[in-house]
């Protein structure tokens, strides 16, 4: 279905991208995230799984490197229009299209790091990728440290009892990585390079962190099966291990004293895009809703000529439409504003994924039982949705995260 684009100055070229991407969405990630949903955890890893196809026509398609700038070889995206893409990658599948996202982590903080032999080694090869065959992931979440990543803030963040568990230690001209990331590493199972957090200094907790690259295929790296779990499934998760795993100095591309400032800068970027992605999977669950309701006669009429069908159909339409406003609107002031008002994307990121839990929980309700049949996309999306309520941070820890930017942002006015 196509919507109606509140945002009146779109141009032909991004009319034109989203109508490029919605045909992705449908036509690739669609069919084969209805495969990978289905088969056990451990075989969406296999050799053979359809995982490998879909991220290689993404690749060729160069949605893997939206997020690298186009003089590094990049699609030049403005920010409106990678909201415009997540929305559509996120209406397909968000499991897939956070897939494609988190692939590119690695390569897109070599690239801001600015340095040419990073960005000769990690981002060159990557956008030039067209098989898949560079995979990055993000390895923060540890066993014993889960919402410790994401506590902005937090006044007990910057004590010892805050500090990861996976250390760096220097040894000559290396760093030398040690510990465990937990399984919920997206993509950890596949991928070839980290962007892994690290304790460089205890002593300051989570504010003693440093940002590492890490190529997965040496000496001192393994990694844990593919876990199994409720949502999302076509993008796997998995430990990674690190058992003196080496890397050259210049791969810590920062250390604690900008930790914490480049933690706000990843989270206003990738909390607005989990809104732009999570609007695509609430607009698909309306959509779906919207159909069916108007194919089901109960009460010897369609469902949608009913009013009680009709109010929350219009709810489902009012949250999805907040959901774009609010995600595009953060994610385009964020993307050019230095230092960025990270509340903003959080609450993108909180609100977008809560409605898209409560609109795909109205459509699968306006479904019936066959809402909850297999048969139908809806009961995937309800738990696509559901899994985005604690993925990148859980709403609760976010909502303290925000409100502590909050009430230092906004002084008490005579
Ligand atoms: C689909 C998915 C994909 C993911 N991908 C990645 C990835 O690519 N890389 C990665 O590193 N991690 C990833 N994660 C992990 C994710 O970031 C964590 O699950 C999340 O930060 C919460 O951590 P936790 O699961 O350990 O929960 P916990 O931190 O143990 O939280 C448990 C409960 O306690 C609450 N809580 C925790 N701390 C506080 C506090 N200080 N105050 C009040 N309440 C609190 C939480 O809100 C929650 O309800 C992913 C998770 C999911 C679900």
């Amino acid at each position: 279905m196509q919507y109606l684009d509140l945002d009146m100055d779109l141009t032909d070229r991004e009319r034109e991208l989203r109508r490029a991407a919605h045909r992705f969405a449908a036509d690739v990630l669609r069919p084969a995230a209805k495969v990978l949903d289905e088969m056990p955890a451990d075989q969406v890893v296999e050799k053979d799984s359809p995982l490998y196809e879909v991220l290689r026509k993404a690749y060729r398609l160069g949605y893997h490197s939206v997020g690298i700038p186009e003089e590094l070889g990049g699609q030049g995206l403005s920010p409106r229009e990678r909201c415009i893409i997540s929305e559509e990658l996120g209406w397909g599948c968000s499991g897939l299209a956070l897939a494609i996202g988190v692939a590119s982590f690695p390569a897109q903080a070599a690239a801001l790091s600015g340095n040419p032999e990073l960005i000769n080694a990690y981002v060159t090869p990557f956008v030039n990728d067209t098989e898949a065959k560079i995979i990055g992931c993000w390895g923060g979440t540890e066993p014993n440290h889960g919402s410790d990543f994401v506590a902005l803030g937090a006044p007990e963040s910057s004590t010892p009892k805050m500090a990861p568990d996976v250390r760096a230690r220097l040894d000559g001209d290396q760093w030398v990585i040690s510990g465990q990331k937990s399984q919920w590493v997206s993509l950890g199972t596949v991928a070839t390079h980290s962007l892994t957090f690290v304790s460089v200094d205890p002593s300051k907790g989570m504010s003693g962190n440093g940002v590492f690259i890490v190529p997965l295929r040496q000496p001192g790296v393994s990694k844990g099966p593919a876990l199994n779990k409720l949502g999302q499934r076509p993008l796997n998760q998995g430990e990674l291990f690190f058992d003196d795993a080496r890397v050259p100095l210049d791969h810590m591309l920062v250390g604690p004293e900008m930790y914490d400032m480049y933690v706000d800068g990843i989270l206003a970027m990738a909390n607005a895009l989990m809104g732009a992605t999570f609007t695509g999977v609430a607009r698909a669950a309306f959509e779906e809703a919207l159909a069916y309701s108007k194919t089901r006669i109960q009460g010897g009429k369609p469902l949608c000529e009913h009013q009680l069908i009709q109010k929350m159909l219009f709810e489902m339409f009012m949250k999805v439409e907040a959901c774009r406003r609010l995600s595009r609107a953060a994610y385009c002031y964020n993307a050019v504003t230095q230092p960025p008002a990270v509340e903003y994307s959080i609450a993108a990121k909180v609100f977008c994924t809560q409605a898209s839990l409560d609109v795909a929980s109205m459509a699968l309700q306006i479904h019936g039982g066959y809402g909850l049949s297999k048969d139908y996309v809806i009961e995937k999306l309800f738990r696509d949705a559901r899994a985005s309520l604690i993925e990148d941070g859980t709403n609760e820890v976010l909502a303290l995260a925000a409100a502590r930017k909050l009430v230092a942002r906004y002084g008490v006015e005579g």
